[in-house]
């Protein structure tokens, strides 16, 4: 949805809108900050936490969804009225969340931690890390060391490590 964490747009009047598809200005970069537009105007305050109508209102996706906001304020001039081109029927059932991401504390990852996982194939890391710091915040850890990603290995796959193609080649000792 508009508005609610999109980056926003200036046009060249350095008007900010809410969205490259609506016209309307909540505000001029030439008088106030981008911040200072984003906390004040009540376009974005409402768009923050919409109360919309129509099916998206009734709708279980209208949190994670929201609809097109542009279409319905210029079909009929509401900017939280339903989005007509949406093709789905609401089951009125609970309104479903999104899931809360844990970026409350971010991880420190030793030296020598980062210089393992660094030796794994490119394709992998980005894996492997996501899994090893959720495993490592539901433990409540600060960090990652050395002896954690031991831990997290020998529980995977025991001391007998499988066979890794690119283990021996990239001096990897995992
Ligand atoms: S009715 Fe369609 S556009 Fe509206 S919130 Fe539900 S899924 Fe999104």
């Amino acid at each position: 949805m508009s508005g609610r964490n999109a980056l926003l747009p200036g046009n060249a009047n350095r008007g900010v809108t809410a969205c490259p598809y609506i016209e309307e200005s909540v505000g001029s970069l030439h008088d106030d900050s981008f911040g200072d537009i984003w906390a004040s105007s009540t376009v974005f305050r409402q768009l923050r936490a919409p109360k919309l109508s129509g099916k998206c209102g009734e709708c279980e996706f209208q949190v994670m969804c929201g609809g097109c906001r542009a279409r319905p304020l210029a079909s009929h001039g509401d900017l939280f009225g339903e989005d007509e081109l949406c093709d789905y029927t609401p089951q009125g059932g609970t309104v479903i969340q999104p899931l809360a991401v844990n970026e409350a504390r971010p991880l420190v990852w030793d030296q020598d931690a980062t210089s393992r996982l660094e030796k794994l194939p490119f394709f992998l890391q980005k894996m492997i890390r996501n899994k090893v710091e959720e495993t490592a915040r539901n433990q409540h850890l600060n960090r990652v060391s050395l002896a954690f990603m031991d831990q997290l290995r020998d529980k995977r796959f025991g001391h007998g490590m499988p066979a890794f193609p690119f283990r021996k080649k990239m001096g990897s000792n995992l």
